[in-house]
Order: structure tokens, then sequence, then C-alpha cells
């Protein structure tokens, strides 16, 4: 980082780099993508927030501490755009250093990993506004140079993204292709010099685009050939629309850019012409596991402020708080956060194991950084969804415990019940992302990649007891949830072939079972590696339990509604799945009680 910031860390750059790169043990294998299925629960080591070590952590607190001085502490008056001053915001960030994680060292960044980037993200979510202009720069707009740029795009970009200097933003939407961005209308053609494309057309709901100083932009290179581009501010024939008066995110920029005839350099072409779509569906992988981290860090706040004002207020001479109504709240959101971070940091473990094992100098290094993100892509799409249902879920509770007030702008709780409910929207909406799940799961399966699974349905599925110690049903829960959906799966692949595509309602079903086993398989790890005492056994317990019971009606469900004969598999099922005899109301309380008690998330080490 740079002057001041690394005065405050106390380390040099290459020590930081060192400090900051995680691995799993020797000896143990990194699970592929999709592969949490078939690893028995317990048996290999993840990343969690406990793994992160003090530098990591003091870090972190410095991205926090920015984020409640300078954003929070001013974010009525950040609302006002474009007045309200993000620019200079972000500028500050950039020169604290937090703009530094995901660039090479070459380029003026310090490369610190993907665990140290999701936990940046997080710290500086306190506020969405900032949090998604923050975003839009060091990922969707930052990381496609980084990944697909020249030498030259590299070295002329990098830098002043690293230090703030230069602001970036990424446009793919456009007004009649937001899901289907492969449908794109704005075109690029090669002038009769072959020195410029000249552009024509309108991308949508660009977020930084009041402010940012270069766009990535896609288009297609005669009508037909999608490619990516970095086009300057100052382009002639490029301005923006007017702001969209947004439900929520008021302080952030959003607009259309317009294009009418404006010439753009061959040279900033990104990547190769016709494959554009390499690096828009490569950079949404990374923008939906690091979105999961930013719903963390919008959670922990939402959260503290919600039990900060039902801690004061009375009812009947009693703190609302203490009401068991309230209580089960507090403990159902506590162990949504627990479970929310025990599965994105999981991912980035993986991540920075595979990543510490390639070879920096080959010519292919990017590319198979890359495939090491895209190899995460359930994985990422689930932390997703996960992350910003969970969101969204705490902040309409937290809402709930503010009574009258949370409905009232004098409170923070309704800024954060408009803001939080564009996650399941951006970044490939819930619906996309949940229809990504299985079907990328099936076609890796039916490719070849997964034998394994294939043995376990020639082998059959079998319960088996319950391990000892104090979360064994859990861990046995967790086995089962996983054979479960590898048999729904299997059995939802046979049944449809290559129709399973047009089945949406069943692809949604079968995508919230596997999104539950791999968070309740998250939780089980963590709680089995980590020393996280009785509150992180309580919210293992109280996730798992309820997600068997989703589990097991979902698998209903779906074999009710299935064509066609679905053989013993229902009774397998049910000889499967065993309902967990959990003391759910006694877990609440206990739960419920210390989260009170500390007034704030307390179940993590940052
Ligand atoms: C505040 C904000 C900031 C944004 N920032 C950016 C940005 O910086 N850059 C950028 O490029 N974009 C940005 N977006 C755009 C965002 O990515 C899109 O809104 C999103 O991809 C959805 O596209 P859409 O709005 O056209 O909805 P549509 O694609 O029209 O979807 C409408 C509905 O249909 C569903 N649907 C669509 N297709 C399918 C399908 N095949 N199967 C099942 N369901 C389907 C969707 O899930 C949704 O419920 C931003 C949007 C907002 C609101």
């Amino acid at each position: 980082m740079n002057g001041d910031s690394l005065a405050y860390t106390g380390h040099g750059k290459r020590q930081l780099k060192e400090i900051f790169m995680w691995k799993m043990p020797t000896g143990e294998k990194v699970p592929r993508g999709g592969g949490f299925l078939l690893e028995p629960t317990g048996t290999h080591t993840i990343f969690t927030p406990e793994s992160f070590w003090s530098e990591a952590l003091e870090m972190g607190k410095m991205a926090e501490r920015f984020a409640a001085d300078e954003v929070v502490a001013h974010e009525e008056h950040l609302e006002t755009l474009p007045e309200g001053g993000m620019v200079s915001v972000l500028k500050k960030a950039g020169e604290l250093g937090l703009f530094m994680a995901d660039i090479p060292e070459e380029y003026g960044g310090l490369d610190l990993g993907f665990a140290m980037s999701m936990l940046i993200g997080e710290k500086t979510s306190l506020n969405a506004d900032f949090a998604v202009s923050f975003s839009a720069h060091v990922g969707i707009g930052t990381l496609p140079i980084v990944f697909y740029g020249t030498e030259a795009q590299r070295a002329a970009y990098l830098p002043d993204c690293a230090s703030g200097e230069r602001i970036g933003a990424y446009a793919l939407s456009e007004p009649g292709s937001g899901s289907d961005a492969l449908g794109a209308r704005t075109k690029a053609v090669l002038n009769a010099e072959g020195t410029h494309y000249i552009f024509n057309g309108t991308k949508q709901w660009i977020t930084n685009a009041a402010w940012a100083d270069f766009f990535v932009v896609f288009a297609k290179v005669d009508g037909t050939q999608f490619t990516g581009f970095i086009i300057d501010r100052d382009t002639p024939g490029f301005t923006t629309g007017p702001e969209e008066n947004k439900l929520g995110l008021k302080g952030s920029s959003t607009r259309p850019l317009i294009f009418e005839d404006a010439p753009v350099p061959v040279e900033a072409v990104l990547g190769e012409v016709g494959r554009g779509h390499k690096i828009a569906f490569n950079i949404l992988n990374v923008g939906r596991f690091k979105l999961g981290c930013t719903c963390i860090g919008a959670a922990k706040r939402v959260f503290r402020d919600a039990m900060g004002y039902a801690s004061e207020r009375k009812q009947f001479n009693t703190p609302v708080i203490q009401f068991g109504a309230l209580q089960e709240k507090v403990a159902r959101m506590a162990t949504r956060i627990y479970t929310m971070e025990s599965l994105c940091y999981r991912i980035a473990g993986y991540m920075e194991t595979q990543d510490s094992e390639l070879d920096k100098g080959a010519p292919d290094y990017r590319e198979q950084r890359l495939q090491v993100i895209e190899e995460y892509a359930i994985e990422s799409s689930i932390a997703k969804v996960f992350c910003s249902e969970g969101l969204h879920e705490i902040a309409d509770e937290s809402l709930q415990m503010y009574g009258g007030y949370g409905f009232v702008k004098d409170y923070p709780a309704e800024k954060a019940y408009r803001d939080c409910r564009v996650n399941r929207i951006f970044e490939g909406t819930n619906e996309i992302n949940r229809i990504l799940i299985p079907t990328t799961l099936l076609k890796r399966w039916q490719g070849g990649g997964f034998p394994a699974m294939d043995q376990i349905l020639q082998e059959g599925v079998q319960p088996s007891p319950s391990p000892e110690g104090p979360i064994g049903p859990e861990v046995n829960a967790a086995n089962e949830m996983k054979k479960a959906a590898i048999l729904m799966l299997a059995h939802a692949g046979k049944t449809y072939g290559a129709q399973l595509r047009d089945q949406q309602m069943l692809l949604l079903m079968l995508a919230d079972v596997l999104i539950d086993a791999y968070a309740a398989d998250s939780v089980v790890l963590r709680a089995l590696q980590e020393d996280g005492g009785a509150e992180a056994e309580a919210c293992t317990r109280i996730f798992v339990a309820e997600a068997m019971d989703r589990t097991l009606s979902t698998a209903r469900r779906m074999l009710c509604s299935m064509e066609g004969d679905s053989g013993d598999l229902d009774s397998k099922l049910k000889g499967l799945l065993t309902p967990l005899n959990t003391n759910i109301i006694a877990e609440k309380k206990r739960l419920g009680t210390a989260v009170t008690a500390a007034g704030r998330y307390t179940l993590s080490p940052h």
C-alpha cells in the first residue's frame, strides 16, 4: 500500500504479499468446483474468517475505519448526486491503497489474493452507495484490464486504477439486453483507414457513469462479433444520459452511455475481436463471489444498528430486544451471517490454493488464473444468491425491529432496506444464477468431470451413523443432503436429458437443494475446524436443522412434480434424509442471549 497505509500496517510490499497468501495444508487436495458434493464433510480444511492472520485483520480494520469515518459519517450528503462528493471519497480510498488488492505489483498494485480482496470488499460495504461505486471500479471496471489487457493497456491504465487517479466502469447491459447480454445491439464498425472503430448504440444502467474516466464497453464488431473495448470518457461522440431515479443506491451514479459515431482507436480492443463473451462472463464470476462479501459487510452493519435501537427502545417497561419474538430474529440473523461468511470465504481458500500452484512466469498465467475462477463458478453463483437473499432478509427483519420508526427516513433501516434490493438483480439476476447452478454441475458431470458421482449412483447411497462430537448429527445431515442432491440431480438429468434446460421451475428447486447442501456443508466444516464455542455450534445446529427440513420438503415436491417413473427414489430419499431432533428454541435462546449481550455480530474475528 502507499505511504500512509503502509506505515499503518508496518509492512513492506513484499512482506505483505507473503503474509496474505493462504494455502490448504500440504497433502490435502483442493476439491474441484462442484466437488463439495463428493467430499465427506470434515475430511478437508477450508478457509474461514478465522483463517485470517493478524496483519490481514489489521488491514480489514483500517478499511472498516475508512468506511465508518469517511463514508457512513457523510452518507446523507453522499445521496445528493453529483454534489454529494462520492468522487472525492473514492479518491481518498485510492490514496489509502484500498484499490490495490487485485492489481499486480508491477502496475502499482499489491496482488493480495482473493481472500484479502474479499475482506476489503466486506469491510468497505457499510454504506451501499460507496460499496457499489467501489466494486464497479476495483472489480468489473479494473479486472478486465488486469486479465485481458495488452502490456500497453495495463501500463496505461492499471497504475492509475490502483491509485484512484482514474476511476473505471463496466458497460455490458443495454436497454434491450440485460440477462441476454450477448443480444447487445451497440455496433462497432472499422473505418476505411483501419484506425478506429465507429461506435453507435446505447448501454444501460452503468454504475459510476457520472464520474468514470474510462469504461469497459461491449459491442458487436460489424454487428456480429461480440467484443470488449476500453473507452475513455473524452471520446468524441460519447455522452452519458440522465441519472436513473432509483429505489435505492441514491448516492451511486447509474446512467446510460450514448455513442453517436464515436471513433474508438483499434488499440482499445480488449482481448480479441469476437471473444468479448469470455471477458464478460469471467468477470461476472468474480463479481458474484465478491458481491457475497459485500452483502456480509452490509448485513453486519444493519444488524448492529437494529440491535442498538431495539436495546434502547422500551415497550411494557422492557427493552424490546428482550422479547422472545425479537430474540428469534436476532438468532436467525446471526445464523444467516455466520453461514454467509462460511460459504463465501471457503471459495477464496480454494481459489487461492490453486492460484499459489500456478507458475507466474508462464506465458498463459492469466488464462490459467481465469480458469481457476471459472472452476468455482457454481460456488460463486451460490454465494451471490445466498448472500443477496440473506442480506434482504436481514434488512427486512431489522426494519421490523424498529417498528414504525423503521419505516421513516430518520433511521438507517429504511435506506438499508431500499439499497439491498438491487443485489438480487445485478451480477446476473438470482433467477439466472439459480439456473446456472444445477445446469453447470450437470454439464460437468455429463462431460466426465465427476466419475465419483457415477460410482455413488452405482453403489447406492446408505444413511450412515452420526459421528461422535457435539455436532455429530449435523455432520451426518450435511453428508445426507449432499448425497440427496446428487440423486435428485441425476434423476432430473435422466428424466429430461437436454430438455432439462426448459424445466426452469424444476431447476430452481434443484438449485435450492444444492444451495442448502453447500451452505450446510460449509457451516459444519467451519464449526468442526474452528473453536467458535457454543454460539458457533448453535448457528450450525439451527441452520442445518432448517436446511434439512427444506431439503426434505423440496425433494418431495420435486418427485411429485416430475414426469415419468421415479422408481424407488422416493423411498431412497426418505431413508437418507432424516429430520434432526434439534431443540431449535433452546438453540435460538442461547444464541440470541449471547449476541444481544455483545450488541453486534461477534462470531468471527473481524
Ligand atoms: C442499480 C443498477 C446498477 C447496475 N450496474 C450495471 C453496470 O455497472 N454495468 C452493467 O453492464 N449493468 C449494470 N446493471 C444492469 C444489470 O446487470 C441488469 O439489470 C441485470 O442483468 C438484469 O437485466 P434486465 O434489467 O434487462 O432484466 P431482464 O433480463 O429483462 O430480466 C427481467 C426478468 O426476467 C428474468 N429472466 C430474464 N431472462 C431469463 C431467463 N433466460 N430465464 C429465466 N428468467 C429470466 C430475470 O431474472 C428478471 O426477473 C445495473 C442495474 C442496476 C439496477
